[in-house]
């Protein structure tokens, strides 16, 4: 058994990274960026209006009111054709560049016009109102960098900046496949002693959420030749493989077998885990191949800590784990002895403090509870248990959002 540090280690250390691929921007959202990002203009590319007002120089009010004469307008897209002279001013709209002359803009609030003159109400500071070109950013600046996660945030910059294709990682193709006899797919009513398949739908789901592009296996029955056969078509037109299943030591589980006698290397499968023990990570070429527990929150938690930043290393992300964050523990967590402890929770912020209450658990194979959990807790490895009010690290589960 290793720890569960050593094991991710070896997973990222196998893990390759992927060629990148050009993606149009209306396609780049939550891909991994492969280049920099860089401003290909000053912004705002000219000295810009933030308010509708009135372009003036501020000298001009000395006292108020003021009165000065209107020789123009510019509005947001066009520009002023001349210079603000002394005792002029020039409507202006927000987002309009400043006309020459001008060194403030007042807004149209503390102002009346007749039409041909502008009473200024309030007085003005040089500078007011105005961005000044450059000020956000500046032309050749680099704003993102490769590994990034692509954020709304990121899409806005890139279309600034006129990035109409990004270089990307190419999205990890993942062949995804349940074992067991007892299962039969979601459209299916289960005979006696059979259930439905919900790890591969589970493992999907994250896969799509890491911008990873998953294939449905299906499943594959407890038999040798079977799981053999299908690992080994799998891995031609993959580049990653993800089994449930298979992997305890139960007299049909045959995904170990299957997998020495395809001659892929098997890095570890026995982690100091607590739900994910008999988690198996190989490789076969460049590919990886993560054969996890079939036990519904097995998969899960093991998914998380070994597929997520393996999947992620591929990719070339900078952040590969799942975030973490310290909370205070509302009752007491305990766990198996001598293994990292992975268990449910529902974290809460309340004043700007973190608190995490373990969910009530039956088990690796009891998901159920896991609809309410969006942290998992973390005892680690050799210690016995945490006490109420004690300081825990946490686990943010992706897309359970802390409420
Ligand atoms: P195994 O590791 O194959 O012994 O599976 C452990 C437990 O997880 C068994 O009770 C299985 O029925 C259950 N299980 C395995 N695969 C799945 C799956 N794809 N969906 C739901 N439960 C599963
Ligand atoms: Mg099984």
């Amino acid at each position: 058994m290793i720890p569960v540090s050593e094991a991710q280690k070896i997973v990222l250390e196998h893990s390759q990274l992927l060629p990148t691929e050009r993606v149009p921007l209306s396609a780049a959202g939550g891909r991994v960026l492969r280049q920099d990002i860089r401003a290909d203009m000053d912004m705002p590319p000219f000295d810009r209006a933030r308010m509708d007002g009135y372009a003036l120089r501020s000298a001009d009010i000395s006292e108020v009111p003021a009165r000065l004469r209107l020789v123009g307008e510019v509005a947001a897209g066009a520009e002023f054709d001349g210079i603000v002279s002394a005792g002029e001013a020039v409507r202006i709209m927000t987002g309009a560049p400043v006309p020459p002359g001008a060194d403030a803009v007042q807004k149209v609030e503390v102002t009346e016009t007749d039409g041909h003159t502008v009473l200024i109400k309030e007085g003005v500071r040089p500078g007011q109102f105005i961005t000044r070109r450059g000020a956000e950013a500046q032309r050749g600046q680099v704003l993102l960098h490769p590994g990034e996660r692509i954020t709304p945030a990121a899409v806005a910059v890139m279309a600034t900046f006129g990035y109409a294709q990004v270089t990307v990682s190419r999205r990890p193709v993942v062949s995804v496949f349940s074992t067991g006899d007892e299962l039969v797919d979601v459209d299916r009513i289960p005979s006696t002693a059979q259930i439905r398949n919900c790890n591969s739908y589970t493992i999907r789901e994250y896969l799509s959420q890491l911008g990873a592009e998953g294939r449905d296996g299906g499943i594959i029955p407890d038999d040798e030749e079977t799981t053999f056969q299908r690992i080994a078509t799998a891995l031609e037109s993959s580049d990653a493989l993800i089994l449930s299943g298979g992997v305890s030591m139960g007299a049909y589980d045959w995904v170990k077998p299957a997998l020495r006698r395809l001659g892929a290397k098997i890095h570890f499968e026995r982690v100091r885990l607590h739900p994910g023990k008999p988690t198996v990570f190989a490789t076969f070429q460049e590919k990886t191949i993560f054969a996890l527990p079939g036990n519904p929150v097995s998969v899960m938690v093991t998914f998380l800590q070994f597929a997520f930043p393996g999947l992620n290393a591929m990719m070339g992300a900078r952040d590969k784990f799942i975030p973490s964050l310290e909370a205070t523990l509302e009752a007491e967590a305990r766990h198996a002895p001598d293994r990292l402890s992975c268990l449910p929770g529902q974290l809460r912020i309340r004043d700007g403090r973190a608190s995490v209450r373990p969910l009530k658990w039956g088990g690796s194979s009891d998901f159920i509870p896991l609809l309410h959990a969006n942290a998992l807790i973390i005892v680690p490895d050799g210690v016995p248990r945490i006490e109420a009010g004690q300081l825990c690290q946490t686990l943010l589960i992706p897309s359970q959002e802390v409420r």
